[in-house]
């Protein structure tokens, strides 16, 4: 029997997302000895580079991350020799044979297996697909895509994509990242719910007001905005990565780990969920602002954004799944850029308790004295709940504490980049954490008829200043739901 190989070939190798996560989770993966012991690696591009020049541009971004004391620079040395570079355009069959013969002189005698990585912008992504599977696929073992979002802007263009890609690939050779699924505390969200007894009963309408899926950052576009601009911040982060743990929250218990079990279940609960009403959106964007002397542009002042832009930069949207577990429980998301932190975060508010013999401990605040599990997905890994406790002393006071799990705490050692573990399992070949294509098209469903109306209306955002909290209307909208933001309390723990 022969021995295998993976060529692993990443497409738009001169890019950035190449270089900050793609190469680096590479070598980690290398370093770690969790990619097969014989491999290739190659950079494809239009940009000329030899195979040195390749080497330098990204060993200047490779870290000994595991071992800072140890001397990694054998290991790295090592990996570089099995890379490689090619240089072509993206819709040409005979660069793509060109690329093919030299992965052959590198997997000779070896069952070859190869992954592509599509590194570039989504409007040549059927054409590279074309071109890999005409003219590169491997002839002996799998060929395996890795394709990035966006998949297409609405249901409509989604269901083209995968239309066109399924004229060269079948459904298991599409791998769909999204690198929120390859995060530790979203990995974790379904052991913390089915190993622990505690959680699970409390999984549902019965125990749980609301739940809330906050995504913030602390910056903006700052001159990034051409492509974000034909998005926007619904498309960037709601519809896929708050959708994706959403998923994952709330699904039924799955049949087994396997993948396609999980992924019929988080199917089943997209396919439950209520198309989002206009009414239950709120969008904003961020204008300018001086603070403490320094000046802070408005999104529209980004040259590569369009004058009189409307996209969004935050939105917030309340969400309901229909079925019996969570009928009438409000999934309120929230997504911005250019605010006051930056950070993800599940926060789980339950119930008041029954008949409260501390009620008047509370005074007549009594949603302050509900319990609030909270998962910090980054940054600061943490998993706390918020209970009520008893202030030692003579007298009863009661205050809120946390029950606090600090991952730098508890675990000291470094937390692999989500790219890592996403493409380890894609070269395993195990699904769990990439997307399927009926998943995708649920998700576009959910989200398609609001995107269309916001943009035929031509709503206009709500303004709110770069570093603020966002724009007021998201406390309106949690209001009409009976819902506070928990990140908004001052009992924050960060
Ligand atoms: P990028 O730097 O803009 O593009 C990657 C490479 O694609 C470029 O180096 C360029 O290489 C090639 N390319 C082909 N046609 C191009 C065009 N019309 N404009 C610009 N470049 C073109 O993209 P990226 O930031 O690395 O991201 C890669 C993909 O991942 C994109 O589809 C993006 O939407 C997605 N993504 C990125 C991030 C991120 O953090 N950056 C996060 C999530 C998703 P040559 O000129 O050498 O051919």
């Amino acid at each position: 029997e022969l021995e295998s190989t993976v060529s692993i070939t990443v497409v738009g190798a001169s890019g950035d997302l190449a270089k900050k996560k793609i190469f680096p989770a590479l070598f980690a993966l290398f370093y770690e000895d969790c990619i097969p012991q014989h491999f290739t690696i190659f950079g494809y591009a239009r940009t000329r580079l030899t195979d040195e020049e390749m080497r330098n541009m990204i060993s200047k971004t490779l870290a000994c991350r595991i071992d800072k004391r140890a001397n990694c620079s054998d290991k790295m040395e090592q990996f570089l020799q099995r890379c490689f570079y090619h240089s072509g355009e993206y819709g040409l069959e005979e660069n793509f044979s060109e690329l093919d013969r030299k992965l052959k002189e590198q997997e000779v005698g070896r069952l070859a297996n190869r992954l592509f990585y599509l590194s570039i912008p989504p409007n040549i992504f059927v054409d590279v697909v074309r071109c890999a599977s005409r003219s590169a696929s491997s002839p002996t073992g799998w060929t395996r895509v890795i394709v990035e979002k966006p998949f297409g802007r609405d249901s409509q263009s989604s269901a083209e994509l995968t239309q066109s890609l399924k004229q060269y690939l079948t459904e298991d050779q599409i791998f769909r990242i999204d690198h929120y699924l390859g995060k530790e505390l979203v990995e974790n969200l379904s052991v913390l719910r089915f190993s622990n007894l505690v959680f699970e009963p409390l999984w549902s309408r019965q125990f749980i007001r609301n739940v809330q899926l906050i995504f913030s950052e602390d910056f903006g576009t700052e001159g990034r905005g051409g492509y974000f601009d034909n998005y926007g911040i619904i498309r960037d982060i709601m519809q896929n990565h708050l959708l994706q743990i959403l998923a994952l929250f709330a699904m039924e218990t799955p049949v087994s780990l396997a993948a396609e079990d999980i992924r019929n279940e988080k199917v089943k609960v997209l396919r439950s969920m209520r198309v989002l009403q206009l009414d239950d959106v709120v969008v904003g964007q961020y204008k300018g602002h001086t603070k403490g002397g320094r000046s802070y542009p408005a999104y529209v002042d980004d040259p590569t954004v369009p004058k009189g832009s409307l996209t969004p930069t935050f939105a917030a949207a309340a969400l309901f799944i229909d079925n019996a577990r969570w009928d009438g429980v409000p999934f309120l998301m929230k997504a911005g850029k250019a605010l006051h932190t930056g950070r993800a975060e599940i926060r789980v508010q339950f119930r008041h308790v029954p008949g409260n013999l501390y009620k008047r401990n509370f005074g007549s605040d009594l949603d302050k004295a509900t319990n609030e599990l909270v998962i910090r997905v980054q940054p600061d890994e943490a998993i706390y709940l918020k209970i009520n406790n008893k202030v030692p002393g003579l007298n009863m006071r009661l205050d809120r504490s946390n029950l606090n799990l600090l991952y730098a705490a508890r675990y000291p050692i470094e937390i692999p980049d989500a790219y890592e573990r996403l493409l380890m399992d894609a070269i395993e070949g195990e699904r769990r954490l990439f997307i399927r294509s009926d998943e995708l098209d649920a998700a576009w469903a959910i989200f398609t008829p609001v995107l269309k109306e916001l943009e035929e209306k031509r709503i206009a955002p709500e303004l709110y200043p770069y570093g603020s909290r966002g724009p007021v209307g998201a406390y309106y909208l949690a209001a009409k739901h009976n819902v506070r933001w928990g990140d908004l309390s001052s009992d924050n723990n960060s």
